[in-house]
């Protein structure tokens, strides 16, 4: 085996690196151990959410600005703003290669939904997060009884003290029985497998689309599209409202 490279470490940061080497024709492998960051992520990239002192930052290029003169040693004064532009563009041009399909831009800092039902600005968000504005009025959060890592009345409350409908509803399939048993076996990434077995989508459509029937979103948690990537986009293609995924505790799906 003859690499060009050895990288250590396969994080975001060993990962991109990788990418960018093999773009560039060179043999890399990548060399890793335990899990990185990504397994705890929400989903969401963030570029720069506040200032040092808390200031919230509604727009990234200005906020680099001040961030550069409140912290001169912090790393993106050493990068300069042009530059996190410049590499937040490159950053965004690469993950469209790989075929992620994202939300944002670095010009257009967004509001996620978090599992506490509050907003969050980020950078980029999957393609089915909670972005604000949700759509339409009626909001439904969709819990799985037994899921301890999801708290749906955390984030109905959450909506309803900005003054948005939201109420919440369980997500019933016998399928989850046996897995659910088990509670520390219990967790998302396991749901995910589950859920995502092509011989359960017909029974998960039926009680979706149940749960729809008078809302405008349902807001379930991100267990769904870990082996079948595609499965989310089936769903809300057949269901008659918005479906989105809220990230739940780690492990993350999404992430
Ligand atoms: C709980 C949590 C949630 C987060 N959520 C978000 C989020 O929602 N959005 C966001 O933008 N950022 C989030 N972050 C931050 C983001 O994940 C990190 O900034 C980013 O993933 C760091 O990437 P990295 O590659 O530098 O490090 P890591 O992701 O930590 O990867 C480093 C990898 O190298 C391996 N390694 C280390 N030393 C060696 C060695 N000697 N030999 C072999 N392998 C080695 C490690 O085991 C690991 O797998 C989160 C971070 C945490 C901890």
């Amino acid at each position: 085996m003859k690499f060009d490279a050895v990288i250590i470490g396969g994080g975001l940061a060993g990962l991109i690196c990788g990418i960018k080497l093999g773009e560039a024709g060179l043999r890399c492998a990548i060399v890793s151990r335990g899990q990185s960051a990504l397994h705890f992520s929400s989903g969401s990239l963030d570029l720069l959410s506040h200032l040092a002192d808390g200031t919230p930052v509604e727009d990234i290029e200005s906020g680099l600005c001040e961030l550069i003169n409140q912290s001169p040693l912090h790393p993106y004064a050493r990068v300069g703003a042009s530059g996190v532009l410049d590499y937040a563009d490159q950053t965004e041009a690469l993950l469209a290669r790989a075929g992620l399909t994202l939300q944002g831009h670095w010009r257009y800092a967004h509001s996620r939904l978090t599992p506490l039902g509050q907003w969050r600005k980020a950078w980029l968000s999957q393609q089915d997060a909670p972005c604000a504005p949700l759509s339409g009025k009626r909001i439904r959060v969709v819990g799985i009884a037994g899921f301890l890592d999801f708290e749906p009345l955390m984030v109905a409350e959450g909506l309803k003290r900005q003054g948005i409908e939201a109420d919440t509803a369980e997500l019933a399939l016998p399928a989850l029985d046996a897995l659910r048993q088990n509670p520390s076996e219990f967790r998302s990434v396991n749901i995910a497998r589950m859920l995502d077995d092509p011989r359960f989508t017909p029974q998960l459509l039926q009680e979706l689309t149940t749960l729809a029937s008078g809302y405008d979103t349902l807001l379930l948690p991100a267990v769904i599209g870990l082996e079948q990537p595609e499965l989310p986009a089936q769903l809300q293609q057949a269901l008659p409202c918005a479906l989105n995924f809220i990230p739940t505790l780690p492990p993350s799906v999404p992430g």
